[in-house]
């Protein structure tokens, strides 16, 4: 209880892949979905995050701007199976 809202949005945006993965701790996903509910910004970034997947999906994964929209995207062209077969 002593962390502030701004810093569970600084620690979402450092798990933001993991989180839209749902790959972290059942308590992590579950303060982080909490916050969404409660912070506009966070919620609009994740938004805004999984609307970006869906647009390098559709340009067939041309412009890839960092390492974990790659990671996502290939994800998402796995059909998200879970990683590590
Ligand atoms: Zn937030």
């Amino acid at each position: 209880m002593s962390m502030s809202n701004e810093d569970i949005c600084e620690e979402l945006y450092r798990h933001l892949s993991e989180f839209l993965d749902r790959e972290m701790t059942d308590d992590l996903q579950a303060k982080f979905d909490a916050h969404l509910v409660a912070c506009v910004s966070c919620r609009s970034l994740c938004r805004t995050m999984k609307g970006t997947v869906d647009m390098v999906h559709d340009l067939g994964g041309t412009a890839v701007p960092c390492d974990c929209l790659a990671r996502l995207r290939s994800r998402v062209l796995r059909g998200a199976g879970p990683s590590g077969s």
